[in-house]
């Protein structure tokens, strides 16, 4: 078997990336265009004749790691999306090589474990009750639960849907009645909108709530939007906050809104997809306080976690709401039986699901609870540190002040040229940033989320975003 010489080959190559994207030897991003890779790649040649090992394997993971986007890269400042710790590839690795799909215990007893533990770990940083590891039976009571899932988006649905089946418990009978409705801020991720679509909700009754400049909810204008939806004969399925805004980072007030839900029986849900990992570090953790009235939580690893993508995290205060989402039966795979372990089965859309839990645990059990909190520390403090220098630049301007390790601002000029400068810096493969809309105008943006990113490299980019002005203006 040449898998100890094919991997050797792959760590090799690996090791190697990471060092050229460390030091900056190699661009950031490099778009090529889509038929020269292919061409490059060798694709239809590999395919016929299967030859994939050895030398051909280096060759063309030579090719394959150039035409990647750099996230070990310091300039790599563009998206949400964790600089992974090598602990969680290689769980990615053995998760892959095992191939346990755990959702029903008895096909990975190891990665349902571990699944459950994380959980139970989460459950406690948002100031719930973890579930007993326990027989099957008494799991649920007076404690909180969750579940993995292929992502953020996945996960804000199935929250969705867990509010339906509390609200509408024969929903999976007879179908959706025709008041339901949802509050959110228009700021929040589209998977929100995309959910209560999923959901048979028309977007005539998303009702957004009211905002601050910064998008931020204005939790004293929440009795106005509730009456406005009661007026139009609706029922609130939930209330969505964002901790933290995907294009600002910034934390809605959870504590308000909480006591407002639960003086309203509302089912308040929390898309802390970014931004729960606060909930880690006891400086930063107070701008999630309130989080616990939450009736669900959603927390991305593979963000702020250094956790290889995907692997997100629905947490539930009430264990039986999330036991009760889903209602279908599979005879097949949901039956009584004598097991040592849990199914996680009935809590997920997914039925085939991978052993996310592993790649989060490999991260944590590699930096250690500390290193962790201390990596999250870093970043959002990195943030406050940038902010003044970004903002005291006379020809720059920040729309609002950092709460999380993502800066908006904004070079004097109109919106093309903004969207400009960042197209002439990702083409030199300089440095890699996003851009937002805020309050109307386009925002270049920045989330810090390597380790390998300091201040050096934040003062560079203002440089170069001021350089590219000067060349796009003198027409070069
Ligand atoms: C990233 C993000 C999501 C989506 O999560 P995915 O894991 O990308 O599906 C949802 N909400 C917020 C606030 C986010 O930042």
């Amino acid at each position: 078997m040449s898998f100890l010489k094919d991997s050797a080959i792959v760590s090799d190559a690996l090791q190697a990336y990471f060092q050229d994207s460390l030091r900056s030897d190699k661009p950031v991003i490099n778009q090529q265009e889509m038929g020269s890779l292919i061409e490059k790649f060798g694709l239809q040649q590999h395919i016929s004749n299967g030859d994939l090992e050895g030398g051909q394997l280096k060759q063309f993971l030579d090719n394959y790691l150039d035409s990647t986007t750099r996230l070990h890269h310091p300039a790599y400042l563009a998206h949400q999306v964790a600089s992974p710790h090598y602990a969680g590839a290689l769980a990615s690795l053995v998760d892959g090589f095992t191939n346990n799909p755990m959702a029903i215990y008895e096909m990975g007893p190891g990665a349902a474990a571990i699944e459950y533990f994380m959980i139970n770990w989460l459950l406690e940083k948002a100031g719930w009750k973890a579930a007993p590891v326990g027989p099957n039976k008494s799991i649920n009571k007076d404690c909180g639960a969750g579940v993995l899932t292929h992502g953020g988006s996945l996960a804000n649905t199935t929250a969705l849907i867990a509010a339906r089946s509390r609200l509408v418990p024969d929903v999976w009978q007879q179908g959706n009645p025709p008041d339901l409705a949802l509050l959110a801020p228009a700021e929040s991720h589209y998977s929100i909108g995309r959910a209560a679509g999923i959901l048979g909700i028309g977007s005539d009754s998303l009702y957004a709530l009211a905002v601050d400049n910064r998008g931020v909810i204005i939790p004293d204008r929440l009795p106005q939007a509730l009456q406005r939806l009661r007026d139009s004969g609706k029922r609130p399925l939930a209330l969505v906050a964002n901790a933290c805004s995907t294009a600002l980072g910034i934390y809605d007030p959870l504590d308000e809104i909480g006591h407002f839900c639960r003086g309203e029986d509302i089912w308040f849900h929390v898309d802390g997809a970014h931004g729960a990992s606060a909930l880690v570090s006891k400086k930063y953790r107070h701008l999630l306080q309130g989080v616990e009235m939450a009736d669900s939580l959603i927390w991305d690893a593979h963000k702020l976690m250094r956790t290889p993508t995907v692997c997100a995290a629905l947490l539930v205060r009430d264990g039986r709401t999330l036991d009760n989402a889903f209602q279908q039966d599979a005879s097949y795979l949901f039956h009584d039986k004598l097991q040592p372990g849990f199914d996680f089965i009935h809590r997920t859309v997914e039925c085939t699901k991978a052993g996310l839990g592993l790649r989060l645990f490999m991260v944590l059990g590699a930096l250690g609870e500390k290193g962790m909190e201390d990596y999250i520390d870093r970043q959002y403090d990195l943030a406050r540190e940038a902010y003044p220098f970004i903002a005291s630049q006379a020809d720059f301007y920040c729309p609002a002040e950092p709460q999380s390790n993502i800066i908006c601002f904004r070079i004097e000029g109109d919106d093309s040229l903004q969207l400009e400068i960042r197209n002439r810096l990702m083409a030199q493969g300089s440095f890699y940033l996003s851009t937002a809309n805020v309050d109307g105008k386009r925002y270049l943006r920045i989330a810090l989320m390597n380790p390998a990113t300091d201040l050096q490299v934040i003062m560079a980019l203002i440089e170069s975003v001021r350089l590219a002005r000067a060349e796009i203006e003198s027409g070069l």
